[in-house]
Parts: C-alpha cells; structure tokens; sequence
C-alpha cells in the first residue's frame, strides 16, 4: 500500500476528562481549532470500557450534529480536525484512530509529522503487523499496543522514544487521557480545566470558546495523563526545545497564547521589526486579510502610516464552488479576495502578508490591486524567504515550487509585479518570536532541521506534489 498520508497532515487535537458533556466539549473545541483543518474531523468517547468514534470528511459543523453526538456516550471523549493533504484526502486517515489492545480500548489523535514512521511501519509489517490506514500516526498505537511496560504510561514513553519528528498527540484510554508532546516541542498542546475537568487542546483559544481555564502547556517530553484526579505528568525523554516559529506567523489563531506568548503580538512585534527594515514611501498600509492582519498593524504603528482595510476576504468559500462557464480573471482569488477600490484608488499601498509560498497568491493579489487603481504597490512580508520543506506537519509544496528557493528577491518582485519587495530578515524574525535560532525550529526559512531527516522522507517529499 502507498504511504503517504501523515505527511503533510496540519492538524488540531482536543480531550477532555470526567466530564458531563465531554462529546459536545469536544465538539466545540474542534469547532475553535478549525483553522488547524478543515479536511475531516472526528472524535471518541469512552463509556464503561466502550469505545464511540464519529469521523467524517469534511468541516466540524457538517461533520457533527444532535443526532451523531448523542452516539458518542460516556464523560471523557478525544477530538481531531485534519487539513487537507496531498494524496491522502481519505476517510480512514480520519483520526482519532482506534484500536482493541490488550490494554483496553485506545483512541489517538494526532498533530505533527513522524520522520521515521516508514522505517517503523516497515519492521512491524514484516512482523506481521496489519495497518488500517496511510497515516503515519497508527504506527504510534501499534508500538503501545505492543509494549509490554508494566504501566499504560510507560508503554506510551516506549513507544514515543522509539518514533522522532513533531507529535502533539491525545491518547484516549480506560485510565484516562494521556497527552504528549515531541522533546523538541515543535508543535503546541496546552492544559486547562473547566469546572474541574481536565482539558487539552492544540492552542489555548479553545479553552475560551468553552469557558476552560488556560493551566500550563505539556513540556516537550512530557507525558500528561489527565483524569478525575486532574494532571498527573511523567518525563520521558529530556527536553531540547524548538517550537515551530510558523505557528506564530501564520497557523496558529491570533487569539491564542501558543508557545506561552500571545500570538498576535508576536504578529505585530514582527510586523514593527518589517517596518524597520524595509521602510517604503506610501500612503496606506493594506493587509492581505487575514493572515497580514497583525503583522500590518504593527508595520503600520511602526512607520506611522495609515492602516486601511483595502482588501475584504470572504469567509463562507468552502470547499467546492460551481465555477462560471465562461472563465473570469484571477477567478480563483477573487472568490475569496476582493480589493476595495476606495482605499487603494491613486495610492501607494503598503501590502503586508505573512509568507510568499508560491508566489501566485501575491500575483494575483497585486493584479487585482492595480486594477482597482493602486498607483504603487510595495509588498512586505512578515518572514523570509521560503526556503523548504515542512517535514513536521505544516503542509509545505517541495522545494522545487518554492519560489523562494528558487528565485531572488528581485526575480521574485519582478513575477508578482511588486514596485517594491522587502522580506524579514532571520535575525528580525527570531527577535520578534523572543527565541534564539537554535531554540526555535524555522526550517522552512533557513534549511536547518532540529531533528533529523532521513534521506528517504526527503526523496518521498520530492515525489509528492500538493493537491
Ligand atoms: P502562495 O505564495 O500563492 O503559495 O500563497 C501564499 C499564501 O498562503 C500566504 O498568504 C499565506 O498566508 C498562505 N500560506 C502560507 N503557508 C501556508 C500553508 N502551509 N497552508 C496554507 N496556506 C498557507
């Protein structure tokens, strides 16, 4: 069977324990973390050593309704939203997975990305290990499943130091919830409580939407396994840090604390640094919305522009939409994208975004700003160049398609027609983040990895191209 789900999975994960309502807290909880995926989403409960799983393609609100969360019974339940991925837009990569062990019943979601799960997958196999589905998360439950640690916590600190690569990972049980986290910490997972029970959650802005209260993260190399009797946390490998600074420039939600810092200042702070560094001559600062939100906001603090909402993004375009027979320009964008003439007409604009990916966003951005009669168009973006491959769950195209990899900064002004194109500078980003680079993980921007790569990811990356 093709492997190659797992690989570019970005996802957002939920639990809570001991408590009435836990299916609809998971509900509600997935519904904060939408922006982590909008694939699929599913979740687990367990009642009286019962297993429940509802998972299904498609958005939290489709997926879930009265009639699906009444078949999730029982006060201590897992959740799981999946972004789109390339090749595996199936169904039984659906999490949370779940598995009959000789533990009893066990649910996993996964966040994050397992550089050596093929090399696992390939030993258990020859072992004559049968795998439901191509996600490289179900080689984490085979691993605890076959542990024979006397302790349920001690099989999932076994199987962990055996697996490398970025997990935030929620593990539903009969003793509870265990949460983990990679020892590099490189995506987030946060503790809080609600009315007593214990919660766990991909980013902190769930906790909001359901009146929990924000406790501490789960360290990198932690394991935290939350019950009646709250937190209890076991150490199972030493903790060298280095959380994804992409979280706090473009994934994670603005109003969470990930990392233990406010996510939109970081946007901010780095949009001030941008300001520093490449001052333009304009009238308004325009953010590309809503992912330059932030970031042009403290662009425009910074130099004392004015900021102008000179684009409007739709928020209801879904998945699929009936396209017009007869083809419209820079359709694709439009739909979602639409400048507004009364800001941007006879102005220099600043526009501020928080990455160039492949540069045809910003292409058409700037097309569509000069047709609405932009006078001068200088782009700023709140990190540099893109440089390679996410292989710890951020959905990045190969380095082939990067334009930042491939091009100079003045080719790349020159393809999206820009007047002016200023990126942030390494030192600029990891100043603003508050980290050094070698206790940060950037990379997509500088190439360096801090754990290691096999050579054979990197040769499937190369042969997997985005859907
Ligand atoms: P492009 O340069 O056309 O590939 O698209 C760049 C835009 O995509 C930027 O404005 C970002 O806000 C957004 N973006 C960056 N990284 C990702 C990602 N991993 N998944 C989805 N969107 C992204």
């Amino acid at each position: 069977m093709e492997f190659r789900g797992g690989f570019r999975d970005e996802c957002g994960v939920f639990g809570v324990a001991d408590s009435d309502d836990a299916a609809r807290l998971a509900y509600l909880g997935l519904y904060a973390l939408q922006h982590r995926g909008q694939e699929s989403a599913g979740i687990a409960t367990l009642e009286e050593g019962r297993l429940s799983v509802e998972r299904e393609m498609g958005h939290v609100a489709d997926v879930f309704n009265e009639a699906r969360l009444a078949r999730l019974p029982g006060r201590t339940a897992i959740g799981h939203v999946r972004y789109s991925t390339a090749g595996a837009s199936l169904l039984i990569n659906a999490q949370p997975i779940v598995f009959a062990t000789g533990r009893g019943p066990l649910a996993l979601a996964h966040n994050g990305n397992l550089v050596n799960a093929r090399e696992i997958r390939a030993n258990l196999e020859a072992s004559g290990a049968l795998f439901t589905a191509t996600s490289d998360s179900e080689v984490i439950l085979h691993l605890v499943a076959r542990s024979k640690a006397p302790t349920l916590t001690l099989a999932i600190a076994e199987a962990l130091l055996e697996v490398r690569g970025a997990y935030s990972l929620v593990i539903l049980s009969r003793e509870g919830i265990f949460a983990a986290r990679d020892p590099n910490g490189i995506r987030p997972l946060s503790l809080g409580a609600r009315d007593g029970s214990p919660v766990v959650a991909s980013e902190t802005c769930a906790f909001d939407l359901i009146g929990a209260r924000f406790e501490r993260d789960v360290e990198p190399g932690e394991i935290v396994r939350l019950s009646r009797e709250g937190f209890a946390s076991h150490r199972f490998a030493f903790p060298q840090a280095t959380p994804c600074v992409f979280e706090h420039i473009y994934f994670a939600r603005p109003d969470s604390t990930v990392f233990g810092k406010s996510v939109a200042a970081t946007r901010e702070a780095l949009g001030v640094r941008l300001a520093r560094e490449h001052p333009a001559q304009a009238d308004v600062v325009v953010p590309v919305p809503d992912s330059g939100m932030y970031a042009a906001l403290g662009y425009a603090r910074e130099s004392g522009i004015p900021f102008a909402l000179g684009m409007v993004r739709n928020h209801y375009v879904g998945r699929t939409f009936i396209e017009p027979k007869q083809a419209i320009r820079h359709f694709g964008v439009k739909v979602k994208l639409n400048p507004v003439r009364e800001v941007v007409a006879g102005k220099r604009v600043v526009l501020v975004d928080d990455s160039i990916v492949r540069g045809t966003t910003s292409k058409k951005i700037l097309r569509m700003l000069r047709d609405a009669g932009a006078k001068e168009v200088h782009v700023r973006v709140s990190s540099p160049p893109t440089i390679a491959s996410c292989h710890y769950g951020i959905d990045t195209p190969t380095r082939g398609e990067l334009i930042g990899a491939n091009q100079s900064v003045e080719e790349i002004r020159g393809f999206i027609d820009a007047d002016s194109l200023g990126y942030l500078s390494p030192e600029g980003m990891f100043e603003a983040f508050g980290r050094p680079a070698q206790a940060t993980c950037a990379a997509c921007f500088t190439g360096v990895y801090p754990v290691a790569v096999p050579d054979e990811e990197c040769e499937k990356e190369a042969s997997v191209s985005r859907s």
